[in-house]
C-alpha cells in the first residue's frame, strides 16, 4: 500500500519518496512509490500532475491501494523528488469543496440526491436524477455563497457505520473495506468522499451556477468555483463591455435594446414585403399574362434571390394553372427556383429541375410544386431552361 501524503497534508507540493516498483506499458512508465502527494483519479476528481525527478507525471491510477505514476520517461533513481502541478491542484480543491456546498444544500433545502458529479477542466456538473425546479438551484446557490462567505472549516473524519448511516447525505459504497472517510462542514455537509479539498469554505471564494438542463429525465446541472468562476465572469463581462459599447447602455439596458432592433428589424421585413409586391406584382402579372403553354419563364438581371422568391410566390399565388421557371444572376452564381401552385397537383416539377441544375453544375432539391438551388455555370443558363421548359412542355399534363 503506498503512503497517501496527499490526506496527510493538504497543501504540501513536494515530497521525497523511493521508488518501489518500475515497469514499462506502451512506451511509458508505471512507477509505485512507498508514499506520494500525487492524487490519483477518483469520486469525480481528476489526478494530479507533475514531475517526479524531472520526468513528467501524464496520469495517477489507484489500484487496490497502490498508487500508479504513469511517467513519460523511466526513472534513473532509487530515490526520487516528486513536485506537484500546484495550481492546478488547488484548482480541483476549490471545485470539489465548491461542489461538495452545493450538493449539500440542495439536498438539506430540498432533499435532492447528487448520483454523480464530475471536475473537467474549469467546469462542474452534477446530476440529480430527478427534474429540479429552476429556483430551487438559484435558492441553493445563494446559501451556498453564504456558507462560503461563513469560511466554515473542513473536517476529515473517520466514524463508525451507525454514525454514517446516520447523518451522511448518501451512504459510501458497500464493499468497501476501507475505514470510511466523511468530509463534514458543519451546517452544510455530511458526505463521504476519497477527494483532496480546501480546508474552508471560504477557500472556495465564489460558486456560480453557469447553466443546467433536461439529463436523462433528471438534471445536469454546471457550477464554476473559485478561479474559474473568477475567469468565466473576467470573460462574460468582456462580452457584456462590447455588447454595452454597441448599443451604448449600461448592462441592464442591454435586453431592452435587443427587444426594440428585433422589433425595428421586423418591421422593417415587414415593409420589405410590402415595397417587393408592389414593385414585383405589375410583372408578375404581365409574365402571367404573356406566358405560352402556361410556362411563365424570366431571368431576373441583377436581382437577389429573395426578389426572385418572391415573384414566384406572387406568380404562383395568382394564376394556379401556371408553371413558373425563374431565375437571377448575380455575382455569386445563377439560383433557380421552378414551381406551380401547390394545389396544382398535375405537375412535378422534379425532373426538369434536376435536368437544369445539372446543366448550371449546381446543387439543390424541392417538392413536385417547389424546388430551387444554385449553379455556377451562369453561361448555360439559356440551355438549362430550354431543356427544363421542353421536359415540363412534354408532359403536357398542366
Ligand atoms: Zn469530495
Amino acid at each position: 500500500m503506498t503512503e497517501k501524503l496527499y490526506y496527510e497534508d493538504l497543501y504540501a507540493r513536494e515530497f521525497d519518496a523511493e521508488v518501489i516498483n518500475q515497469s514499462e506499458h506502451d512506451g511509458k512508465f508505471h512507477v509505485i512509490l512507498n508514499k506520494t502527494l500525487f492524487f490519483p483519479s477518483g469520486g469525480g476528481q481528476p489526478c494530479d500532475t507533475g514531475f517526479i525527478d524531472g520526468v513528467e507525471v501524464l496520469e495517477v491510477l489507484e489500484r487496490g491501494g497502490e498508487i500508479i505514476h504513469v511517467l513519460k520517461n523511466e526513472l534513473a533513481n532509487k530515490n526520487v523528488h516528486g513536485v506537484l502541478n500546484w495550481e492546478k491542484r488547488f484548482e480541483y480543491m476549490q471545485q470539489h469543496l465548491g461542489e461538495h456546498i452545493f450538493a449539500g444544500m440542495l439536498f438539506n433545502l430540498h432533499q435532492l440526491h447528487t448520483a454523480r458529479m464530475r471536475i473537467e477542466g474549469d467546469n462542474v456538473s452534477i446530476d440529480i436524477n430527478e427534474a429540479v425546479n429552476e429556483d430551487f438551484i438559484f435558492e441553493a446557490e445563494a446559501v451556498a455563497n453564504e456558507a462560503v462567505w461563513k469560511n466554515i472549516p473542513v473536517e476529515v473524519l473517520y466514524p463508525g457505520m451507525e454514525e454514517v448511516k446516520a447523518l451522511a447525505r448518501k451512504l459510501p459504497p458497500e464493499k468497501s473495506d476501507q475505514p470510511i472517510r466523511i468530509i463534514k462542514i458543519e451546517g452544510v455537509d455530511y458526505v463521504p468522499c476519497c477527494g483532496v479539498h480546501v480546508s474552508s469554505t471560504g477557500e472556495v471564494g465564489l460558486i456560480k451556477i453557469t447553466s443546467f438542463e433536461n439529463h436523462k429525465g433528471g438534471t445536469r446541472i454546471y457550477l464554476k468555483c473559485g478561479q474559474a468562476a473568477y475567469r468565466w465572469l473576467s470573460s462574460l463581462y468582456s462580452e457584456v463591455r462590447k455588447a454595452e459599447s454597441e448599443l451604448v447602455c449600461g448592462y441592464e439596458g442591454i435586453n431592452e435594446k435587443i427587444l426594440n432592433l428585433k422589433g425595428q428589424i421586423k418591421d422593417l421585413k415587414a415593409n420589405n414585403e410590402k415595397t417587393l409586391e408592389k414593385f414585383l406584382r405589375p410583372l408578375a402579372e404581365n409574365l402571367i399574362d404573356n406566358a405560352k403553354n402556361k410556362i411563365v419563364r424570366h431571368v431576373m438581371k441583377d436581382s437577389t434571390q429573395d426578389e426572385v422568391k418572391h415573384l414566384f410566390k406572387l406568380i404562383t399565388e395568382i394564376n394556379h394553372e401556371v408553371a413558373a421557371l425563374l431565375s437571377c444572376e448575380n455575382s455569386d452564381g445563377v439560383f433557380i427556383i421552378f414551381g406551380t401552385n401547390k394545389e396544382n397537383k398535375n405537375t412535378d416539377v422534379r425532373p426538369a429541375f434536376k435536368k437544369a441544375v445539372a446543366i448550371l453544375e449546381g446543387k439543390g432539391g424541392g417538392s413536385s410544386f417547389s424546388a430551387q438551388g444554385w449553379g455556377k455555370n451562369s453561361e448555360r443558363l439559356d440551355e438549362a431552361l430550354n431543356e427544363a421548359e421542353k421536359i415540363l412542355l412534354h408532359e403536357k399534363n398542366f
